[in-house]
């Protein structure tokens, strides 16, 4: 599953950032996952529970951000919001889309306790 590498891979972040600042307990993770970043929010919620498992974040919430899909438009030439990928420019009904923006996934920061 997709969406478990990438919870495991946040771990890998946090654990390290962890290590590095002496934290013994992480109480939360925010991270930024774009809307076009082709990540299943529920699913990852669902992989956060196990991969968090006798880490360092065995308690830490997960908190979400999700960046807005953005592209731009040949045809309008401009940037313009796109939701998901497949979908027309809300302008011309155009697919002459490139995504620009909301294919971000970072973690964001970290809040732990020493
Ligand atoms: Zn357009």
């Amino acid at each position: 599953m997709h969406e478990l590498s990438i919870a495991e891979g946040i771990i890998d972040v946090v654990t390290r950032t962890a290590n590095a600042n002496a934290l013994s307990k992480i109480k939360s993770v925010r991270v930024a996952i774009g809307q076009l970043a082709g990540v299943e929010i529920e699913a990852l919620r669902f992989a956060w529970v196990s991969a968090r498992r006798d880490s360092v974040a065995e308690e830490a919430e997960l908190v979400i951000e999700r960046p807005q899909g953005k592209a731009w438009c040949m045809d309008c030439e401009k940037t313009v919001p796109l939701p998901r990928y497949g979908e027309a420019c809300p302008f011309c009904g155009g697919y002459h889309l490139t995504a620009t923006g909301g294919t971000e996934l970072k973690v964001l920061d970290i809040v732990g306790e020493d």
